[in-house]
């Protein structure tokens, strides 16, 4: 890998469910430390993207390469195991567990553990919320901050890139500010964000760069913030 390799490449990919194609020869590429936002409206095809990418839906054309290596073929194990890890939509967390048993889930496959117990400390620095309430079962936890512990579940499995479907969802303006936060501390602790997001002036306030997906294509992209002051992007998503 060179320093021009990407750290994800989706390459002309197709995907849907039975007879139904989804995914339509769709491109998008994730640079090391960046934060890349895929917005688009409802049934776009973003959700079924991440799911290609954690390899839960099979490729029917095209490929992925991750640092530059052809992981299409790989199972969801291999791929989480290289680091790509999703903090799914819904948050999914163990419910009758507490905050501290679910971020240690995360971990269930590291055998460095020493390294595991800095990093619990790490979240809770990240997410002094979790710290406060470490011994509190998750489901009984507001939907912010089952948010925070779905995002710290998943860096507790120390990946290289973590894929977020609609962090926003849901929450109160004032949280998701602190979690958009939270992002550029991730992204300034060396991992690079995948953040797919309804809410387009969110995606774009917290990205580097976005794409647009339309009906399973892309459509737009490039700089957030030269996406925010495209007349088709504050027309059809920002309502301007
Ligand atoms: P949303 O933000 O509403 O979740 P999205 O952009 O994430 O939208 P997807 O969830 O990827 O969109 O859905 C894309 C299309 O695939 C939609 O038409 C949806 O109905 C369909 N779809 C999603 N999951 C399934 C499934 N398990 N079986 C059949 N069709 C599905």
């Amino acid at each position: 890998m060179t320093a021009a390799t990407p750290l994800l490449q989706v390459d002309q990919v197709n995907a849907g469910y039975g007879l139904m194609p989804v995914l339509h020869a769709l491109s998008i590429e994730v640079r090391p430390a960046e934060i890349v936002a895929l917005v688009g409206s409802n049934g776009a095809g973003k959700t079924t993207l991440l799911r290609v990418l954690s390899r839960l839906l099979p490729c029917r054309g095209g490929r992925i390469l991750w640092e530059g290596r052809d992981i299409t073929p790989c199972t969801p194990d291999q791929v989480f195991s290289q680091g790509l890890v999703q903090v799914p939509e819904g948050r999914q967390l163990f419910d009758r567990m507490s905050v501290q048993d679910n971020l240690l889930m995360g971990a269930y496959r590291r055998r460095d553990k020493p390294q595991v117990r800095r990093d619990l400390e790490r979240m809770y620095t990240l997410f002094p919320r979790l710290g406060e309430r470490r011994g509190q079962l998750a489901g009984s936890m507001s939907g912010g901050e089952q948010q925070m512990c779905a995002m710290a579940r998943a860096l507790m499995a120390a990946p290289r890139l973590m894929m977020i479907d609609e962090m926003s969802l849901g929450l109160a303006p004032v949280v998701v500010q602190q979690l958009v936060e939270v992002l550029a501390d991730i992204r300034a602790q060396g991992v690079t964000v995948l953040l797919v997001e309804q809410d387009v002036q969110v995606a774009l306030g917290a990205a580097d760069r976005a794409y647009v997906i339309e009906n399973g294509r892309v459509t737009l992209s490039g700089e957030a913030r030269q996406l925010i002051d495209d007349p088709a992007v504050q027309q059809a998503y920002l309502g301007v």
